[in-house]
């Protein structure tokens, strides 16, 4: 179905965090060298939702050398008070470039209640009725907010999610294929996933992003 070889432009981002990597955790070996050999078929782009150092910690330190486009930092604000969550630990608002960053429990928690929480708020949805909350407090101000992560959401002027990418990339392929995790409405990787701008791929884990990579621009090309 994708015309790999043919003169078609054709690239595939990528989310990090669930996608390419377990998150937070660097992404294994086998990971970053089938990224290197799906290179050989199309272009490879990575659009991370976090800073540049994250990201490369990530994916590699050479990570800026490794990949056709790395966009960082794709992606403002509330409160973290009041909230029957198990454990609290600090940080709840966490200022980075054009966004804020909010976690109910705080980013100062370790990386077992960190897990724990995700897991903690797949059922107590915690993230989305805080997202719906501030959606209907700060409607004027044009704010989008979405759940990425596993521990909090993110606010920022609508526009400035995943999709600002596209405009830099958008006249030099005919195809953009986007694979994320979190593409549900609120998840992070919603936008870009639903623009029509892109060819959307929903993945549940760096194997699962592997697999459908290689069905669809290996496999197909051969
Ligand atoms: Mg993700």
């Amino acid at each position: 179905m994708v015309m790999a070889t043919s003169t078609k432009r054709v690239i595939a981002l990528f989310d990090v965090d669930g996608t390419l990597s377990v998150p937070r955790r660097g992404a294994d070996q086998p990971t970053l060298d089938f990224l290197q050999e799906l290179r050989k078929f199309i272009k490879v782009g990575i659009v991370g939702g976090s800073d540049l150092k994250k990201i490369s910690e990530q994916l590699g330190a050479a990570a800026t050398q490794e990949y056709d486009y790395l966009f960082a930092e794709n992606g403002l604000v509330a409160y973290a008070e009041d909230l029957d969550i198990p454990i609290k630990r600090g940080t709840f608002i966490e200022f980075r470039n054009g966004m804020l960053n909010i976690s109910p429990i705080g980013r100062n928690c370790s990386q077992q209640e960190r897990d724990e929480f995700e897991i903690f708020d797949r059922t107590a949805g915690i993230r989305k009725a805080m997202v719906a909350a501030m959606q209907e407090r700060f409607k004027d101000f044009g704010l989008t907010f979405s759940i990425g992560g596993q521990i909090s959401f993110d606010a920022f002027p609508t526009g400035w999610d995943k999709t600002y990418c596209l405009q830099f990339i958008d006249k030099d392929f005919d195809d953009i294929h986007f694979f994320g995790d979190k593409t549900f409405v609120g998840g992070n990787d919603h936008e870009i996933f639903e623009s029509p701008r892109t060819i959307g791929h929903t993945v549940n884990s760096p194997i699962d992003t592997l697999q459908q990579c290689k069905q669809l621009f290996i496999d197909s090309a051969v």
